[in-house]
């Protein structure tokens, strides 16, 4: 990969590569933008097969989480840091300890927090060596689990996408197929019974099953999933399961879930605009997590404050609906419409106070 030529055309600010022999670690972290605020995203622990493969992932999520953010309407950048090493068997203390000094030479321009293979005791460590970690557990001052927001902002979603497909955004008798019935999807569906919606889930694993039965929602398996007559689809566990495999089986008329990356390719998104099928953009409706620990930054953490933010998910679909019909193109490139949108009207921002 030239690496600058890739730098330049997605708009990295910084990467920055972490050794450190003694402990074993070696680490990479992508500071994307830094233009809304400190770059924020988690760390990913995980045994990458190439070095090249961890760069390509730690910019990949980097970017992402600028878009995110700004989308949300957080004063908040996009970075990510990868650490290489087997979350099971390779994390020490030593690790993450040597990982937080690196974070920590970075003097705020990046906020780490939790992600695939990370977790609140990890991050413990790595606060021992930076004040740079946000989401750390409620017992330690942080704002802790964020899937009671994500979960929220999927039923947000996806209550503005049944008022732009069914004129109303009451869900009673809506039926809505899961597929992952894990932490995100369980507090969606906490507020979709509430509203007395119809679910069906899918999990591969059978405490989630069993804990969904216990709920009263009706189980198939895996594979059905795709296949229930529903309403709303609602990706809640992989990324990519929205293809050229998937895509004919679908039933529904709203594609709106808590997973990252559903999109399998840009054309599968297309797709779904061709067939009139809404789909929510994942990292539109999925914004609680990073909204819950934007809630702490520069301040003890502000749970009325993480909510409100998150109920306004509602609101950005919407305006990402309107710009895709404005527009004419799909949601998921609406939704990358109103981040830049927003990330251009505050660097003409700072511009001006360059000349104040
Ligand atoms: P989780 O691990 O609690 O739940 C995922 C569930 O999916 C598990 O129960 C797992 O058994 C199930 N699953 C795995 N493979 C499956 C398959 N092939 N078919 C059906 N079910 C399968 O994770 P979570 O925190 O609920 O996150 C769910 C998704 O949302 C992930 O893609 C995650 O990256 C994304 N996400 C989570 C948050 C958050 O705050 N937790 C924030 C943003 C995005």
């Amino acid at each position: 990969m030239e690496l600058f030529e890739h730098m330049s055309e997605y708009g990295y600010e910084q990467l920055v590569m972490c050794s450190d022999p003694a402990s074993g670690l070696k680490a990479i972290i992508a500071v994307h933008d830094t233009t809304l605020g400190p770059a924020c995203g988690g760390t990913r622990i995980w045994p990458y097969a190439t070095e090249e493969e961890a760069l390509r992932d730690a910019l990949r999520l980097g970017r992402a989480m600028t878009y995110k953010s700004a989308t949300a309407g957080l004063n908040l950048g996009g970075g990510k840091g990868v650490i290489i090493a087997d979350p099971n068997t390779q994390k020490t203390e030593a690790l993450l300890r040597a990982y937080g000094r690196f974070v920590d030479t970075l003097g705020g321009r990046y906020l780490t927090t939790t992600d695939v293979g990370s977790t609140g005791r990890d991050l413990e460590f790595v606060s021992q060596e930076t004040g740079y970690v946000v989401g750390l557990p409620l017992s330690l001052g942080g704002s802790g689990d964020t899937s009671i927001m994500t979960g929220l902002g999927v039923y947000m979603g996806i209550k503005a996408c049944a008022r732009e497909t069914w004129g109303t955004d009451s869900l009673r008798g809506k039926r809505v197929a899961m597929q992952g019935f894990g932490k995100v999807a369980f507090h969606t569906a906490q507020r979709l019974l509430d509203e007395d919606a119809q679910i069906v889930v899918t999990d591969v694993y059978q405490g989630a099953l069993d804990r969904a039965r216990d709920m009263g929602i009706k189980v198939v398996t895996p594979d059905e999933i795709y296949d229930v007559p529903c309403d709303i689809f609602s990706p809640c566990a992989l990324g990519g399961i929205i293809n050229s495999d998937t895509i004919s089986r679908l039933t529904c008329k709203v594609v709106a879930g808590g997973a990252n990356n559903q999109l399998m390719t840009d054309a599968d998104g297309e797709e779904l605009h061709r067939r009139g099928i809404l789909y929510a953009p994942d990292y539109v409706v999925n914004a609680g997590g990073i909204i819950n620990v934007s809630a702490e930054v520069g301040m003890a953490y502000n749970p009325d404050l993480a909510r409100e933010k998150t109920e306004r998910i509602y609101e950005v679909m919407e305006r990402v609906i309107h710009t895709s019909k404005r527009e004419e193109i799909p949601t998921f490139l609406a939704a990358d419409r109103v981040a830049e949108e927003r990330l251009a009207s505050v660097r003409g921002v700072r511009q001006l106070r360059r000349f104040r």
